[in-house]
């Protein structure tokens, strides 16, 4: 096999939101040591749990497994208000590491459903962030995953309909959902901005543009990571075969046989050092940086891991 050209997504891999997850339990480990105590995964990326978990991190699937009085995080991807109620009750120091655009949507819910309309909700059932979003009205949300489900929905008043979407999603796909509200629902209300977040939309940008150019596409993330998955379907919707691998290990030589260029990327939640590892491994004799976006976007960690003198960003 000839030693292929890497076409390397920028940007790719960690986004402002994971990294300030990521950074509140890094922080608590080194100020507080372990064990620390964090509800579901920090971020969907199985490195990432490793690391953290071989430095004292304990991940929990829910809070009865937290001792009472003891420290928890709550992972990137939001709690609904009923696990912040349990919280409370149990007399546990909550650290939140919900990435601020997720809480701006958790913010919209509750002010569309104050407002009555019944919230339309398009994401995927089970991702821990539809949860958390779905808690904050549940009477009044409904989940919708496709345009079958929209042509399905039946809402009491068709007048006092809003929408959101999980930040992660696959912006066309999203596209045609939306389509289908608007049609069925004429005075649709929804965000200002969009819900989906802007590290999703660079992500899904960067990659149509190496899928585009390459044979093949490798993007490094973990099976339950959304927009990793969705990166992978984006660059397949261009016509390129596209794979989801973990780590380096994960790549089949078959994948690469006739692959003079291969396209690579990596989602939200994987490190860069992942990327970096896979470059060596293909052994490239040249790669080229896409580039189809900058971002310099950072956020302000909670006031009880931010150490003295560090400026709120
Ligand atoms: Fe936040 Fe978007 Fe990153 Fe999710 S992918 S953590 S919403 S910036």
């Amino acid at each position: 096999m000839a030693l292929p050209v890497v076409l390397l997504a920028s940007p790719r891999s960690f986004c402002a939101g994971v990294e300030r997850a990521i950074d509140i339990v890094a922080r608590l480990l080194d100020q507080r040591g372990g064990p620390i105590h964090v509800r579901k995964q920090i971020v969907h990326n199985t490195h990432v749990v490793a690391e953290l978990e071989a430095r004292g991190a304990v991940f929990v699937d829910e809070l009865d497994a937290v001792p009472d009085g003891a420290t928890v995080v709550f992972s990137a991807h939001g709690v609904s208000p009923a696990v912040r109620e349990e919280a409370a009750r149990r007399g546990l120091e909550v650290i939140d590491a919900t990435c601020p655009l997720v809480t701006k949507v958790h913010a919209e819910a509750k002010r569309y459903a104050a407002r009555g309309d019944t919230v339309v909700l398009i994401g995927h059932a089970g991702h821990e962030e539809v949860e958390g979003t779905v808690g904050e009205a549940p009477a009044q949300t409904v989940l919708v995953q496709s345009v079958a489900d929209v042509e399905a929905l039946e809402v009491p008043d068709p007048a006092r309909v809003s929408y959101l979407t999980q930040t992660t999603l696959a912006v066309e796909e999203t596209a045609d959902v939306l389509a289908a509200l608007r049609e069925k629902f004429p005075a649709l209300r929804g965000p200002s901005s969009a819900d989906i977040c802007y590290a999703t939309t660079n992500r899904q940008d960067a990659v149509r543009e190496v899928a585009r150019d390459s044979d093949v596409v490798l993007v490094v993330g973990s099976r339950n990571s959304s927009n990793s998955v969705r990166l992978v379907e984006t660059a397949r919707r261009m016509g390129t075969p596209a794979h989801l691998i973990d780590d380096v290990s994960d790549i089949r030589v078959e994948w690469l046989a006739d692959a003079r260029v291969v396209g690579l990327s990596a989602g939200a939640s994987a490190p860069p050092r992942l990327v970096d590892e896979v470059i060596e491994a293909l052994g490239a004799w040249d790669v080229q940086v896409r580039e189809t976006a900058r971002e310099t976007i950072q956020f302000t960690l909670p006031a009880a891991v931010r150490r003295q003198g560090q400026a709120p960003g």
